[in-house]
């Protein structure tokens, strides 16, 4: 017997007040809740017709249709109160909408710690820098299911909104989070798996627990203390959460972008290596393990040297630091690392570790002023100890190299900078490659297809999290990269809200006004476009032997021909760029090395022959499995997001194309540039993201000083600007929230106006006929769908 729950109150099928519970509820979906008819479908209509049987766990999860549980709590506790008339959870409804009106709303919401608003279906999120009391299960019970206005905005609603979707539509959806560094993009999607995790309903509590620790360990690996932000991410992070058809979660995938290695090696001035160094370092010296480990109590690593390095109060402690190494140790076993995989993950660390300690110095010789010696091999010798290969190889590996001329191959001397930036070159790469050894580790124990049934593909809900838009005092190669996706996100979110939402209204032929909006597609044509954008360029001269990161700025300056990039005087190797989040100025030093990426084929060969299963791993395999672009399954893809793509292919066409592509594996590395990597990571992102339906959500970053309570209205002005939420707002309040086809629609909606088995035409009059019998207002009849 199919009983439904008895928190739902079921009129009696038929009856007036049956007619009337679906006319209430059809006009909510009208108010941003689309899928409150479906579920009536399945709940009733799809029990009468009998054709489908009723998931008693989607009863479950949207319990509150029609119920609301009101909490009285005090200031901030996300429960809805009274309101007041001049403040609103939804900027979209504001009668003036204009800079100051919107970011005093802002304002007087973070002043009473509302920290979330509604730009439409858009989420606003301003950094609180201080923990809140709307997190707790509580909070989560609250969300799910609920009517958006029944409860203050809150992150826990996009992943509401994300998972009902994907249930309801049967297709896959993408939550994109965006904001500069220090904005709360990392923490955002925290608590967006943490609340899908609750909605996914996880089996077995294992799985759910994995899924969530994840996020942790990648991140203990990934982020970094700059100067911006304790935790900042130097990789992006596109997590999809997987589900089957009915919403039960059974696994997750991870997919890395363009971790940034350089920091392995050398850090900003007040900035830290990446966080798993320091974490390693006092949890082996708590253990009694660093020798173990060949590192040494009283000398830190070179690599952890860097010095004025400012850092909060709470990291400061070797016993934070130790915390963390037993923290990130539970999440690897958790997860279900082997212990032995563990051992060989610390070993690499160590071993890059030692790596960095190794000195080199000129042999003294008249002839031989370009040859260098290590001197101090005891710390060679830990290094090829941890990495299982012989000291002797090594040695020979960093101080010489090989040359083939004319069919001979002949050992060359390195010199002592050349071999110190081998040494450099290969813990960038032993870093690089353990990263995305662990990502892959990760995904093949969270793959999903074990509880995937037969006819069960699944759906998914992807998170992306990518390090925020940077500019520094001092700005490299690396920030080049991290601005040139944030502009990617930004084009992309665009499309999705302008371009989109105003193509619709044309092809419908429904009266809109145009909003303008700042196209940032000038901008991705300077860095992508083919043969003569900026990364094509930078290829170009990284090809050529004799190029200089000099000459490399004055092909840059020949070149390109646009207000969005100059040269800046008085300032050496530096070129200025116009971003849409504002002007950075870069410095080329160091351009064309960091994009050339060579690891000698010495090393590689050496790392091949390890003893260690875990290095030749690193060294032999291609790591990334980014297979080829086939991601997009076409299910979810709509015109414009096809668009988006196109873009992107037109940007991409030439070397990869859409053929099938192995990133950095070790036969191409000589010739794979990082510019050309970069391309094709970006590219594999979009091609995940366009496959299901976006949710967008703007983090925002209220102070400079990471201080709580504190609006800078200027700060907060700016980024309101370069993200277009003005412009998102006026277009959120004049769009119509809703575009149902006319089958969809009358198939969805024509009980109200007919009987169950009545068929009716597929045409404009049917919806009008429905529409005006639910007495609804404020719709359009356009050419093919109801707005
Ligand atoms: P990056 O681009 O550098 O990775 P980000 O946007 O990911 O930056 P986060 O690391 O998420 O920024 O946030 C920076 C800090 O702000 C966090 O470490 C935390 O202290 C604080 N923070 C962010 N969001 C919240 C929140 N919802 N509640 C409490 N504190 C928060
Ligand atoms: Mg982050």
């Amino acid at each position: 017997p199919r009983n439904p729950p008895p928190t739902l109150h079921q009129p009696e099928l038929w009856s007036d007040d049956f007619n009337d519970f679906i006319c209430k509820c059809l006009i909510k979906d009208f108010e941003l809740r689309p899928n409150v008819l479906d579920l009536l479908q399945h709940v009733f209509i799809k029990q009468i017709i009998g054709k489908e049987r009723i998931l008693q766990k989607n009863l479950a999860v949207y319990p509150v249709i029609s119920r609301h549980e009101r909490i009285h709590t005090r200031k901030g506790s996300h429960m809805k109160m009274q309101t007041d008339p001049d403040e609103v959870d939804d900027l979209a409804t504001l009668e003036v909408l204009d800079e100051n009106t919107v970011t005093e709303q802002l304002q007087s919401r973070y002043g009473r710690d509302q920290i979330y608003t509604y730009v439409g279906d858009i989420l606003i999120a301003v950094n609180p820098f201080h923990t809140m009391e709307i997190y707790t299960p509580q909070h989560t019970k609250m969300y799910i299911g609920a009517k958006r206005t029944a409860n203050l905005p809150h992150i826990f609603a996009v992943a509401d909104i994300a998972y009902q979707s994907m249930v309801s539509y049967n297709a896959d959806q993408c939550v994109v989070i965006s904001g500069e560094s220090g904005a709360g993009k990392t923490e955002s999607a925290h608590l967006l798996v943490q609340q899908l995790t609750v909605l996914g309903k996880a089996n077995n509590r294992t799985l759910q627990e994995k899924i969530l620790l994840v996020n942790s360990l990648v991140e203990a690996f990934g982020n970094a203390c700059t100067v911006i932000n304790d935790n900042s991410s130097r990789f992006g992070k596109y997590l999809e959460m997987k589900f089957t058809c009915g919403g039960t979660v059974v696994g997750a995938q991870i997919s890395e972008y363009l971790l940034e290695k350089s920091r392995v090696i050398h850090q900003a001035v007040g900035e830290r290596n990446f966080h798993i160094f320091y974490y390693i370092y006092a949890g082996l010296a708590d253990r009694k393990k660093l020798a173990h480990y060949k590192l040494s109590d009283s000398k830190t690593p070179k690599y952890l040297c860097n010095e004025h390095v400012k850092l909060g109060p709470d990291i400061v402690s070797k016993a934070f630091y130790k915390e963390q190494f037993d923290a990130v140790e539970q999440c690897f076993k958790v997860i279900g690392f082997t212990l032995e995989e563990l051992g060989s993950v610390y070993s690499t660390l160590a071993a890059i570790l030692n790596s960095g300690d190794i000195e080199f110095s000129p042999v003294a010789s008249e002839h031989q002023t370009d040859k260098s010696n290590i001197s101090n091999i005891s710390v060679l010798e830990n290094v090829a100890s941890l990495l299982c290969i012989r000291s002797d190889e090594l040695q020979e590996a960093l101080t010489s190299h090989c040359v083939v001329a004319r069919g001979e191959t002949i050992v060359r001397p390195n010199t002592v900078e050349k071999a110190a930036e081998v040494t450099d070159a290969m813990s960038k790469a032993l870093y690089g490659r353990l990263f995305s050894w662990i990502v892959n580790r990760i995904n093949s124990l969270l793959r999903p297809d074990s509880h995937l049934g037969e006819d069960d593909k699944g759906l998914n809900i992807g998170i992306l999290d990518i390090f925020g838009f940077e500019n520094f005092k001092k700005n490299s190669f690396e920030q080049l990269c991290i601005n040139i996706a944030n502009e990617q996100i930004q084009f992309y979110f665009n499309q999705h809200i302008f371009a989109w939402e105003q193509d619709e209204y044309l092809n419908e032929e429904v009266d809109a006004r145009v909003i303008e909006y700042e196209d940032n597609r000038p901008l991705l044509d300077l860095f992508l476009q083919k043969p003569m954008g900026m990364l094509s360029l930078l290829d170009e001269e990284s090809r050529f032997p004799q190029a200089t990161d000099q000459t490399l700025v004055e092909k840059f300056e020949d070149n390109l021909k646009t207000k969005s990039f100059w040269r800046p005087k008085r300032v050496d190797l530096g070129f200025g760029i116009h971003h849409y989040a504002g002007k950075v100025i870069y410095n080329a030093a160091g351009f064309l090395a960091k994009n050339r990426d060579t690891l000698p084929a010495d090393i590689v060969l050496l790392l091949r022959s390890s003893e260690n299963e875990l290095v030749r791993k690193l060294v032999t395999h291609p790591l990334t499995k980014t297979g080829n672009l086939a991601h997009t399954k076409g299910k979810g893809i709509n015109t414009i997001m096809s668009h988006v793509f196109k873009c992107l292919m037109f940007f991409q066409s030439g070397e990869h194309g859409d053929t099938p592509y192995h990133p950095r594996e070790t036969t191409n590395m000589r010739t794979q540039t990082v510019a050309s990597y970069f391309r094709y990571s970006l590219m594999d992102l979009l091609s995940k993201m366009v496959a299901g339906q976006p949710h967008f959500v703007r983090c925002i970053k209220p102070n400079n000083d990471r201080q709580a309570n504190k609006f800078d209205r200027e700060k907060v002005l700016v980024q309101l600007r370069y993200t277009g939420v003005l412009e998102t707002a006026k277009i959120r309040r004049q769009g119509y929230s809703h575009r149902i086809l006319f089958a969809n629609f009358i198939k969805r909606y024509y009980i109200l106006a007919f009987h169950a088995h009545e068929e009716p035409a597929v045409t404009p009059e049917t919806c009008a006929a429905i529409l005006e019998k639910a007495k609804l207002e404020n719709w359009a009849m356009g050419k093919t769908k109801v707005i």
